[in-house]
């Protein structure tokens, strides 16, 4: 059972106290894709998501992706980041946890897990000796009426396109 304890539990990756994991000498993120920086089956990330990552890249922080997804759900979002990412991971399997922070160049004691699942993220994390973050799955974060807003926002955006192109 504690094999699925994570090491701290927190909101949103906004929500990691950084410094703190530098103190720790945490250097570098394994992230898990869907509900923890993207929506379930959304390529979309947010302004705030692309902010943190360019937030934790100049705190020195490296960071791989690692999705049980296959490559071309994944690639996308890895360029627009700009980091590396291992597809069908496999999660909990360890080996694959292992083999993201040989991409980041880690030790063990360096590397952090970041993920919205006990089973996949967190257990696999712990199972490979590693740092492990729980975070509230993104979807359920999002009000319904956020949901709402942004679709009107969306086609608000299309109509504006549209005149403009008329134009
Ligand atoms: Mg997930």
């Amino acid at each position: 059972m504690k094999m699925i304890y994570p090491n701290i539990y927190v909101d949103s990756i906004h929500d990691i106290a950084l410094e703190e994991l530098k103190k720790r000498r945490i250097k570098g993120f394994i992230l898990d894709l869907d509900n923890t920086i993207t929506l379930w089956n959304s390529n979309d990330i947010s302004i705030q998501v692309e902010e943190w990552f360019k937030k934790i890249k100049s705190m020195g922080f490296k960071a791989c992706i690692l999705s049980n997804n296959g490559e071309k759900r994944i690639v996308k979002v890895a360029q627009q980041l700009d980091i590396p990412y291992i597809h069908r991971a496999a999660k909990p399997n360890p080996r694959s946890f292992l083999r993201a922070m040989h991409l980041m160049g880690l030790q063990k004691e360096e590397t952090a897990v970041i993920g919205d699942q006990l089973f996949t993220d967190i257990l696999g994390g712990n199972r490979a000796g590693l740092f492990t973050i729980l975070v509230v799955p993104l979807d359920r974060r999002e009000f319904f009426g956020t949901k709402i807003s942004r679709m009107m926002e969306k086609l608000v955006m299309h109509k504006i396109r549209r005149q403009q192109a008329k134009k």
